[in-house]
């Protein structure tokens, strides 16, 4: 027969095991160490890295406390800007989940500047991001392509091209 001791103790150590699993997975998720397949762990020396150690040349367009942004060096349209958080995140996922407030906040009000002061308010503009192996991310630091000058229309061209 368990009495109430033995009772009470199993349960107490219920408690911390789930406790110790719970802090375990906030851990993981806060930490975003989320694996995004074709990124591993964030490399200092990535070239968008290196373009902010002012390692390799970039033609810059903009630069605030949290964020830089220079022109794409094999652009597919006449306007083609990369933007960057100045913080080191691979891509959307762990940006999304570990950035400050001041950097979302920062990177979004800097991309509306960008658009206009690249000319691009008027006939618009395309703003995307790939995250991973199936985005096709090639270089593993956040980055926005800012695409315009001409239609874009990425959508119906790979729609065309699927069917
Ligand atoms: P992703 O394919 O990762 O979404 O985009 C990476 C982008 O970075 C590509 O459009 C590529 O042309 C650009 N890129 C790669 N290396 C350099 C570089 O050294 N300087 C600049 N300015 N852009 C680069």
């Amino acid at each position: 027969m368990l009495n109430l001791t033995t009772i009470r103790l199993t349960i107490m150590i219920n408690k911390l095991f789930f406790t110790f699993l719970l802090l375990m997975f906030a851990r993981g998720s806060l930490a975003g160490s989320e694996t995004v397949s074709g990124i591993g762990e964030y490399d200092d020396n990535n070239t968008f890295a290196k373009i902010l150690q002012g390692k390799l040349p970039a033609n810059i367009v903009f630069e605030n406390e949290y964020v830089l942004a220079f022109e794409d060096i094999h652009p597919i349209k006449p306007v083609h800007v990369l933007i960057i958080p100045k913080g080191q995140y691979r891509s959307l996922i762990d940006f999304s989940s570990t950035a400050s407030d001041q950097e979302i906040i920062a990177i979004v009000k800097s991309m509306g500047k960008i658009a206009k002061a690249m000319g691009l308010t008027k006939d618009g503009f395309s703003l995307m991001t790939n995250s991973g192996h199936n985005g096709g991310q090639t270089v593993a630091h956040l980055h926005f392509h800012l695409l315009g000058g001409e239609p874009v229309h990425w959508e119906k061209a790979l729609r065309e091209k699927n069917n």
